[in-house]
C-alpha cells in the first residue's frame, strides 16, 4: 500500500483542491476500501456551486463522491463478510442502529445517519476510504467497477419503483430522463411495467430513453402549462399512467405528475425541487391520488445488484465520460455543463478496468 492518499475536498463554492490525506485507521466493524471507480451526482455538483442542499451546509472541508466501488485493502478484526482483495460496492449512508426508524427497518429516514458527502460527512473521491463493512456489496467477478459504482443511483430507481407499486402490467410516467429518471425507467420496465412514458426538455436524453427502453417520449417545453401536458401524456400513451415518478423535482412536472396520474393511482416525488411549490392539491385528493415521497434508499442495494449482476438491467449505457482522479476539476466542470451530451461522468481513482 503506497502513502499516496490523493483526496478531492470540497472548500467552499466553487472550491475544489486535490490534496493529500492521511490513509484512515479502521475500527473493527470497518474495511479500508482502495477505491477504483467514483460518479459525479448532481448532488456532488450543487455543492461544489452552491455550498448547500437546503438545510445541509458545507461549513467545513468536506471530500465529495459518493456513487463508488472499490477493493478492499484491509479488514477490521470482527469482519466476517469481507476479505482483502474483495471488489466491493460501497453504499454510502451508514445509519445509527439504535433509533426506531433503524430497528424498523426504515433506516434512510435514520437522524443520525451518515452519508457520503453530505455535510458534515466526509465522500469518498480518495484513494483510500473507510466504511462499514455491513454496508460494502461484495461484486461478483463479472460485474464491473463502474457499475458497482453505479449501484448508488440505480438504488434510487429500485426505491422509486417499490415506493410508486410499480408491478407487472403498470402504466408509469416518468417525469425527467436525467440519470435519475434513466435508472428508474430501467427498473420499472424490469419489474413489468408495460408502458412507459418519458418527458424532459431535452431530446437528446429522451433518445437515449427511447435506446433503453422507454415505449413513447414526450419533448416539453419550457412554457408548457400541466393541465395541457397532461392530456397529451394521455393521448401519447394511449393510456392514463397509474404511477408517474417525478425524477425532476420542478413545480412544473410535479404538478403535471398529478393532473396526469390516473384516479386511484399514485405520484412518487424523487425530485429534489423548491421548499415550497403550489401544487393542485384537492384534484388529487378527489381522485384519490397518492403523493409519496422517496429518500434516497432503504435495503434496495442487493436488488440494484442483483438487476445488474443479472443481465435484467443494463446501466452501462449512463455512462458517457470518463476521468482520472487527477482531473476531477475537468470531470465536474463536464458533469455541470452536460459537455457532449453527458449523463453520468465517472472519476476512476485506478486506472480504469484495472480491477475488472
Ligand atoms: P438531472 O438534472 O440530470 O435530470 C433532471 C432532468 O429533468 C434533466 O434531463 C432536465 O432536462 C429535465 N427537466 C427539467 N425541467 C423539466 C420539465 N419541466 N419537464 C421535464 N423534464 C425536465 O438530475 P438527476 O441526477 O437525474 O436527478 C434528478 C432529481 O432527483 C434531482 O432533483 C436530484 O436532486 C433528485 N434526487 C433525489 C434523490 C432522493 O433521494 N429523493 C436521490 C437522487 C437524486
Ligand atoms: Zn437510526
Amino acid at each position: 500500500m503506497t502513502k499516496d492518499n490523493l483526496t478531492a475536498v470540497l472548500h467552499g463554492i466553487e472550491d475544489m483542491r486535490l490534496e493529500q490525506r492521511p490513509i484512515p485507521d479502521i475500527s473493527p466493524d470497518e474495511v479500508l476500501v482502495a477505491m477504483d471507480s467514483v460518479g459525479i451526482c448532481g448532488s456532488d455538483v450543487h455543492y461544489l456551486t452552491k455550498g448547500r442542499i437546503g438545510h445541509f451546509v458545507v461549513t467545513k472541508p468536506m471530500v465529495i463522491g459518493h456513487e463508488s466501488a472499490g477493493v478492499v485493502a484491509k479488514v477490521g478484526s470482527k469482519v466476517k463478510n469481507l476479505v482483502v482483495g474483495d471488489r466491493v460496492a460501497i453504499e454510502p449512508g451508514v445509519p445509527c442502529y439504535k433509533c426506531d426508524h433503524c430497528k424498523q427497518g426504515s433506516y434512510n429516514l435514520c437522524p443520525d445517519m451518515a452519508f457520503c458527502a453530505t455535510p458534515p460527512y466526509d465522500g469518498n473521491l480518495t484513494r483510500y476510504y473507510k466504511h462499514a463493512a455491513d454496508f460494502c456489496f461484495k461484486l461478483p467477478d463479472h460485474v464491473t467497477m463502474e457499475e458497482g459504482a453505479l449501484l448508488e443511483p440505480l438504488s434510487v430507481g429500485v426505491h422509486a419503483c417499490n415506493r410508486a407499486g410499480v408491478s407487472l402490467g403498470s402504466k408509469v410516467l416518468i417525469l425527467g430522463a436525467g440519470p435519475i429518471g434513466l435508472v428508474t425507467l430501467l427498473v420499472a420496465q424490469s419489474m413489468g411495467a408495460t408502458k412507459i412514458l418519458i418527458t424532459d426538455l431535452v431530446q437528446q436524453r429522451l433518445d437515449i430513453a427511447k435506446e433503453l427502453g422507454a415505449t413513447h417520449t414526450l419533448l416539453m417545453k419550457p412554457g408548457d402549462t400541466a393541465e395541457n401536458v397532461a392530456d397529451r401524456v394521455r393521448q401519447v400513451m394511449g393510456d392514463e399512467p397509474d404511477k408517474s415518478i417525478d425524477c425532476c423535482g420542478a413545480e412544473s412536472t410535479t404538478r403535471l405528475a398529478i393532473f396526469a396520474t390516473r384516479s386511484g393511482g399514485v405520484v412518487v416525488i424523487v425530485g429534489m425541487g423548491p421548499s415550497e411549490m403550489k401544487l393542485p392539491l384537492f384534484n388529487a385528493l378527489a381522485r384519490e391520488v397518492d403523493i409519496r415521497g422517496v429518500f434516497r434508499y432503504c435495503n434496495d442495494y442487493s436488488a440494484a445488484l442483483a438487476l445488474v449482476a443479472s443481465g435484467r438491467v443494463n446501466v452501462k449505457r449512463l455512462v458517457t465520460h470518463h476521468f482520472n482522479i487527477t482531473e476531477t476539476a475537468k470531470a465536474f466542470e463536464t458533469a455541470r455543463l452536460g459537455t457532449g451530451g453527458a449523463i453520468k461522468v465517472m472519476i476512476h481513482v485506478q486506472p480504469r478496468n484495472i480491477n475488472n
